[in-house]
């Protein structure tokens, strides 16, 4: 089977070699090898500084250079190497932290991971020691002076514990008029749990908890406990503390009830009370004491980046990203497995990656230079994607696009296909232009209240200014529709995602990846053939930022290329 698709493979390039247009074939066996590999036991769920990182970093140089790629990281003795360094804060505790509460006068003690989820401090310090400290509960945490909203009125959250709804105002909207100051459904930047922390430290408060629910935060606590109770990351800061409270941290929607009760209030009626713009911060008769050291710190870690350098335009670029890391050794689920594989997330984008490389590789170069880059500590807060976009190994004014797979589905081909979030750019347009051409069909984020904009190594892109998006599988399927396709969703979602049994399986089909591979294929080629500059829509909030480099992109300045123009 492989033998011959490799076959047909090879005698279609050939063929073709006069076309430049020609879709290259995308192998299914390769496909399916990487993301079997890479979600191995083995590879020990790819956590950043581990021996893990090193067996992925070694893989992913021998994938690319296999490929066809040139090296395209970092100067090493004026040359160009396979890899960019990214220095990175690490915290973790020493031991569990002690927590525990005086609710109403009364102790009650918590454990960590199991009502509450205290990440180790990124704050600078080497632990946290926070005693009998009041908590506040401040609404959904948010401070957004263009949509005329701010949950703190004024009151000072310096020595208080900010107790926060996830999600924004307008996620438990009903009725009519849907849309309310915060876009309706579709999740703001202020929704998500990141914001609530940065808001945190903005106010001095000393901590953050945000109350976990399943809908809002669109997954289990399975998740929460997993991605908060292990090895914490930053990128290196200059001021810490500016940017994180000594605690930041989840608790379970259960607690949170309990802490309302306690304090003689009704939790579903506080959190009605909070999606009005007259909310007031409320004192809540709860103090935490927090205890635990935690041992920092600075490591390295590494991005990967092949190269296919362009012919007449070389320092345009054109990028392909995906991460490479995934969640490690952590706490073993119920049946004793304690590796998070990460097969679909993000094997599944990495085995794309390294093919849409070999892709390119076989083609003749392009005038604008194609980067392939895979990131490191996406699952601590897309910081390898961060540390890039702020120290970009090529100008990112004239970094074209970013087209970036982020876990694919593997459950055969799909009708339509989608992006992470909700967002107008250009770039959009073209992929929607070039779907059309291929008889598939967009479908917007099926969940944009789940915040998938925020989510994913793209957005590290699109706060730079960089066109960018995250490619979505579809989910109408062609064997078996949206029915079967949202069935396979939500049982990933509640039973593999960010768990031990994200593991590739023998029944998983990536004839599906190969047709979204040659779909995104067509709109590198094209913007890496052309002189188009897409850009954000007028009304975006990441449109300024692009603007503001308009300048190194020269007077070639075009409308995004219309499909039957292409080279
Ligand atoms: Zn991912």
């Amino acid at each position: 089977m492989r033998t011959a698709s490799l076959l047909a493979a090879t005698a279609i390039a050939l063929a073709a070699a006069p076309l430049a247009a020609q879709s290259p074939m995308f192998d299914t066996a390769r496909l399916s090898q990487h993301v079997q590999t890479l979600g191995s036991d083995a590879f020990e769920g790819r956590a950043p500084n581990t021996r893990a990182e090193t067996k992925t970093v070694n893989y992913l140089i021998d994938q690319f250079k296999a490929a066809g790629l040139q090296p395209g990281g970092a100067l090493v003795n004026g040359q160009r190497g396979w890899t960019h360094p990214v220095p990175l804060l690490k915290s973790d505790w020493a031991a569990a932290p002690q927590l525990a509460l005086d609710l109403n006068g009364q102790p009650v003690q918590l454990t960590q991971g199991t009502e509450i989820a205290a990440r180790t401090p990124t704050n600078g310090e080497k632990g946290l020691n926070l005693n009998n400290v009041p908590l506040v509960f401040v609404g959904y945490g948010v401070k957004a002076p263009e949509r005329g909203w701010d949950d703190f009125k004024g009151q000072d959250m310096r020595g208080k514990i900010m107790v926060v709804l996830v999600n924004d105002p307008d996620f438990e909207a009903k009725g009519e008029p849907l849309e309310g100051d915060f876009g309706g459904k579709a999740m703001t930047y202020y929704g998500r749990w990141t914001y609530k922390y940065e808001e945190g430290a903005r106010q001095g408060a000393a901590g953050v908890l945000v109350i976990h629910e399943t809908e809002p935060a669109s997954y289990g606590w399975a998740t929460v406990k997993n991605s908060n109770t292990n090895t914490m990351f930053d990128i290196v800061r200059a001021n810490p503390g500016a940017e994180h409270p000594a605690l930041e941290g989840w608790i379970q929607r259960d607690l949170a009830s309990r802490i309302f009760a306690a304090s003689g209030m009704n939790f579903e009626a506080m959190k009605a009370a909070a999606r009005k713009k007259d909310f007031q911060p409320v004192a809540l008769k709860a103090r935490l004491t927090a205890r635990g050291t935690a041992n920092t710190q600075v490591i390295t870690s590494q991005n990967v980046l092949g190269i296919l350098p362009g012919t007449t335009r070389p320092d345009e670029t054109v990028m392909y990203t995906a991460h490479w890391d995934h969640l490690g050794i952590g706490q073993p689920d119920a049946n004793g497995d304690r590796i998070y594989n990460g097969a679909l997330d993000n094997g599944s984008g990495l085995s794309h990656l390294i093919e849409q490389g070999r892709a390119f590789a076989r083609e003749p170069r392009t005038q604008r230079s194609v980067v392939f880059l895979a990131v490191t500590a996406e699952e601590k807060g897309l910081l390898g994607s961060e540390y890039y976009a702020a120290n970009p190994l090529y100008p990112i004014g004239k970094t074209v696009g970013v087209l970036n797979t982020d876990s694919m589905g593997v459950f055969g081909p799909a009708k339509d296909f989608s992006i992470s979030g909700t967002a107008k750019l250009g770039l959009l347009d073209l992929l929607i232009a070039e779907g059309k051409r291929m008889g598939r069909s967009f479908t917007p984020d099926r969940h944009p209240e789940s915040g998938g904009f925020y989510r994913s190594d793209h957005f590290s892109f699109a706060k730079v200014g960089v066109p960018a998006l995250s490619f979505g599988s579809g989910l109408d399927l062609i064997d078996g529709g949206v029915a079967r396709g949202e069935a396979i969703a939500k049982e990933y979602t509640a039973k593999r995602y960010h768990q031990p049994d994200d593991e590739w399986s023998p029944d998983w089909r990536f004839d599906g990846i190969a047709a979204d591979a040659i779909l995104l294929h067509a709109v590198g080629r094209d913007l890496a053939n052309g002189n188009a500059w897409p850009n954000w829509s007028q009304d975006s909030e990441f449109r300024a930022t692009r603007d503001r480099t308009a300048g190194e992109r020269g007077s070639s300045q075009e409308p995004a290329a219309k499909p039957g123009e292409r080279g």
